[in-house]
């Protein structure tokens, strides 16, 4: 059977590179894994896989002690004379999380050494195979090491592992089977993947005795969820640590958008000519990079080589992948025509370029999180809640600037006869008409929403009464003279109101509106009414909004799209 390494190599070929690394340094970056469980408490799912020995430290004991404890299930692949086996397991008490022991496979040629976390929130693997046989030939040439944070490789070394324990037919099959199956890895914590790559940075500052200043940039990301600033503090620290001249990363646009562009420039702002030469040139390796998605490293040469060859430039290039899709590339170039580029620097890279990649993921999946939760999936409007809080924010910028907020309400007439005439989803195409309309009519800083069935309502900020009557009336006009392909003309009625002339809170302001429609509905239809109100001069005092049902801060300052 193929070793976990192995087996992960070859189904994520294109995901995975290998590392060779010193087992010193692997048995580092296997503590820094654990301590994300230790440090942080994380309910997770632990199964390693440690180096054989027969004899272990107290200390050590005590460590594997400490992770059964910690996490929520603990799995140790031990062999039969391995002291792990004298642990007291059995005095643990009832409910107390401990660890359990799974006989460890005979490898003849190879031994695996790795760690698996996995939760629902965070997911790490790290793991390595050691040629027994290479063995004291070249200590200092280590072993082959990988790592990922992503759920889906973590996900198949699980599954791996179940076929495993299942084939050897484990007496504790059952038991890793259910803890395998309520871990299983859904995200990734940004958070927690940086704490473990600061770490990182640090063993490599260390290893190479050299300033590297990567832990600024896990900081800077953990302090800040702006995609935007992480994107520079990268390029910024990256640069800087490796005492590059340049450094550019290239994060490629969804879908038509187009990509975004970071760089630093070690000596200073840079001119116009610069920066595109500089572009020109990462966009020239993204080129290249797309096809293999394999680093492209240049070392410089002798000073009497490179004389006058500018491409010999020294330069180390690394793609931004994630889950097989190549998004970016980040690059450093440097002035120095003998830059040889370690082996750690580029580690130290490639780990910023998949943390570059995790991070534009949970970006963007939670940009789009939050679009769906606030938009109503039909037309594209926004819905009630966003509505909701669209208007408060209005009212309240409004309250500070003195200006006036009108709302409209409407209602397509008769809507009930589309359905029943054409069908349900002739119905729900004349809606999306009417949401397209809105969107066609009005402003950049209006709002139109779905309030519900067939009503809709939209928000006109610094608009009076007058401002509202003429849109509105030319909303009503339109549809009123447009054909839908399939279904002929709709009306709607509307209903208008106008802080503060008319209301002085949100709910006011709606129930005004509201009762604007009714009434438009009440003479006839296709029509726009405004509250039956006396004429009277706005004055100062009406701009002070009472809020009868406040929402929360949070809520109201979360972005909401505006149609
Ligand atoms: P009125 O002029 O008084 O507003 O009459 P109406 O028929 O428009 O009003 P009524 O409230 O009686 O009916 C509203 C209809 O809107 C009934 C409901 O099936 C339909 N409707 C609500 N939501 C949707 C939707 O998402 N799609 C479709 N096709 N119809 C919807
Ligand atoms: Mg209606
Ligand atoms: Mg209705």
């Amino acid at each position: 059977m193929l070793s976990l390494y192995q087996a992960l190599i070859s189904q994520h070929p294109r995901q995975l590179s290998p590392m060779r690394c010193a087992e010193q340094t692997i048995a580092q970056l296997h503590r820094y894994f654990e301590d994300v469980v230790l440090e942080n408490n994380l309910a997770a799912l632990v199964i390693e896989s440690l180096p054989v020995k027969a004899e272990r430290p107290q200390r050590a004991l005590e460590h594997i002690m400490s992770i059964g404890r910690s996490a929520r299930h603990a799995f140790f692949f031990a062999a039969p004379d391995d002291d792990l086996r004298n642990l007291p397991l059995r005095r643990a008490k009832e409910g107390v999380r401990q660890l359990v022991l799974l006989d460890r496979t005979a490898q003849e040629r190879w031994e695996e050494h790795f760690v698996i976390i996995a939760d629902a929130r965070f997911s790490a693997i790290l793991v390595s195979l050691r040629d027994k046989d290479a063995e004291g030939s070249d200590s200092a040439s280590g072993s082959e090491v990988v790592w990922t944070f992503e759920p889906d490789i973590v996900y198949s070394a699980l599954e791996y592992l179940m076929a495993r324990v299942t084939a050897e037919r484990l007496p504790q099959t059952e038991e890793f089977a259910g803890a395998v199956r309520t871990c299983m890895p859904k995200a990734t914590s940004l958070q927690l993947t940086v704490s473990v790559t600061t770490k990182l940075a640090r063993l490599l500052q260390e290893q190479a005795a050299r300033e590297v200043a990567v832990n600024r940039i896990a900081s800077a990301i953990r302090s800040s969820l702006e995609l935007p600033s992480i994107l520079q503090t990268t390029v910024n620290e990256v640069g800087n640590a490796l005492g590059a001249q340049h450094c550019a990363l290239r994060v490629d646009g969804e879908l038509e958008q187009p990509p975004t562009n970071n760089y630093y420039f070690r000596d200073g702002k840079p001119d116009e000519s610069a920066v595109d030469e500089v572009v020109n040139d990462l966009n020239a390796y993204h080129t290249r990079l797309s096809r293999k998605h394999k680093s492209f490293v240049q070392d410089g040469r002798d000073q009497a080589n490179a004389e006058g060859q500018d491409e010999t430039r020294p330069v180390a290039v690394v793609p931004l992948v994630y889950q097989l899709r190549f998004m970016g590339a980040l690059m450093v170039r440097s002035d120095d025509s003998k830059r040889i580029w370690q082996e750690s620097e580029l580690l130290l890279l490639r780990t910023v370029a998949d943390q570059v990649a995790v991070a534009v993921n949970h970006a963007r999946l939670y940009e789009k999180q939050q679009q769906l939760a606030l938009t109503d999936s039909l037309t594209g409007c926004v819905n009630r809640r966003s509505f909701e809080m669209q208007l408060e924010r209005d009212l309240r910028l409004a309250t500070r600037m003195r200006q006036p907020v009108s709302l409209i309400m409407l209602d397509i007439d008769h809507f009930k006869r589309v359905n029943d005439t054409h069908g349900h989803d002739a119905g729900d195409a004349a809606l999306r008409f009417l949401a397209d309309v809105l969107r066609d009519e009005l402003r950049g800083v209006d709002t139109a929403a779905r309030y519900g069935g067939e009503e809709f309502a939209v928000i006109l900020p610094q608009a009076n009464l007058e401002g509202a009557l003429i849109v509105a009336e030319r909303l009503r006009a339109r549809l009123e003279s447009t054909d839908i392909p399939g279904i002929g003309r709709i009306t709607a009625s509307f209903g208008i109101a106008t802080f503060p002339l008319h209301a002085n809170s949100r709910n006011q302001l709606v129930s005004a509106a509201d009762r604007a429609l009714y009434e438009a509905k009440r003479e006839g239809r296709n029509r726009v009414r405004t509250p039956d109100t006396e004429p009277r001069e706005v004055s100062d005092e009406m701009f002070d909004v009472v809020r009868e049902t406040p929402m929360n801060e949070a809520e109201t300052n979360a972005a909401a799209p505006v149609v």
